[in-house]
């Protein structure tokens, strides 16, 4: 579980566009036949982090608060890249920390030290760096926010009568603090990868949340912007999974051959599940 856990740490900061390298990697996986596609939709279990949650609009707003000291004359456009070079152009060094080569605190250094030098800048010493590091680690979870399509999406399904939840690849304890800083206390069943020793794409943990929630496969769909952990994923346990595509992304052929239902918005759920 050690292992697990320190995985799922690093999820929190996993680059935003890793679902995708994911989704390639995981393209051979099969989904189970048709998951869900006929019975009424009685439950929905969500992925947290890009789909509830703003995750990498927290790590924006945090990156720039503490790096603005190292370089006070970047501009909009430069700080933009900035982050995009921490949160989506470091998946080098990320993997270095799931190979075990690195720490995590030193995978988050490492790439701000990649991001500095794109702009002719570094830490001037180690106790800069920690410093930095304590800064980002302070403020990133402070900033997470529920996307604006979140609470009348939940409205919607409660006036439906549809029950609803959490699966994520992070530790319970975690995401229950994350969903309640971004005000998603309403959020009741979340299953964490502690749950049951699995994270997904393993069918295990979607069937922890079936458990949780009290639905069967056949009558719950699963919503997450990660292609392979979460549509992929979801066939596997049975589940009809349904991607959110907020950035316009383009999958690549094989993985698109999977992914049956595609949304950029979580408002156009209800109308997709006939709730309306
Ligand atoms: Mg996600």
């Amino acid at each position: 579980m050690a292992e697990l856990l320190a995985s799922a740490e690093a999820a929190e900061t996993r680059p935003a566009h890793d679902g995708d390298r994911s989704g390639t990697q995981s393209a051979g996986t099969a989904p189970a036949q048709n998951p869900g596609s006929t019975a009424r939709v009685a439950g929905v279990l969500l992925d947290i982090d890009e789909t509830l949650v703003d995750l990498e609009g927290a790590m924006d707003r945090a990156l720039r608060e503490v790096s603005a000291p190292l370089l006070p004359h970047l501009g909009e456009d430069e700080w933009v890249a900035f982050c995009r070079i921490f949160t989506r152009g470091s998946d080098d060094i990320y993997d270095r920390y799931i190979a075990g080569e690195i720490t995590f605190a030193q995978q988050r250094v490492l790439r701000a030290e990649r991001c500095l030098a794109h702009f002719g800048s570094a830490f001037d010493s180690g106790a800069q760096a920690a410093g930095w590091l304590e800064a980002y680690e302070t403020a990133q979870p402070s900033y997470v926010r529920a996307f604006a399509d979140v609470m009348p999406f939940l409205d919607a399904l409660e006036a439906s009568g549809v029950a609803y939840g959490a699966v994520s690849n992070n530790v319970h304890d975690y995401q229950r603090a994350k969903l309640d800083t971004a005000g998603l206390q309403r959020i009741g069943v979340l299953v964490g990868i502690d749950a049951v020793g699995a994270a997904k794409p393993d069918p295990a943990i979607f069937r922890e949340g079936l458990r949780q929630l009290g639905t069967s496969a056949g009558e719950t769909v699963y919503i997450g912007d990660n292609p392979a952990h979460d549509v992929v994923g979801a066939a596997g346990a049975g589940i009809r999974g349904i991607w959110l595509n907020r950035r316009a992304a383009v999958l690549e052929d094989e993985m698109a051959a999977l992914v049956r239902d595609e949304v950029s918005s979580l408002a156009e759920i209800p109308a997709l599940l006939g709730l309306t």
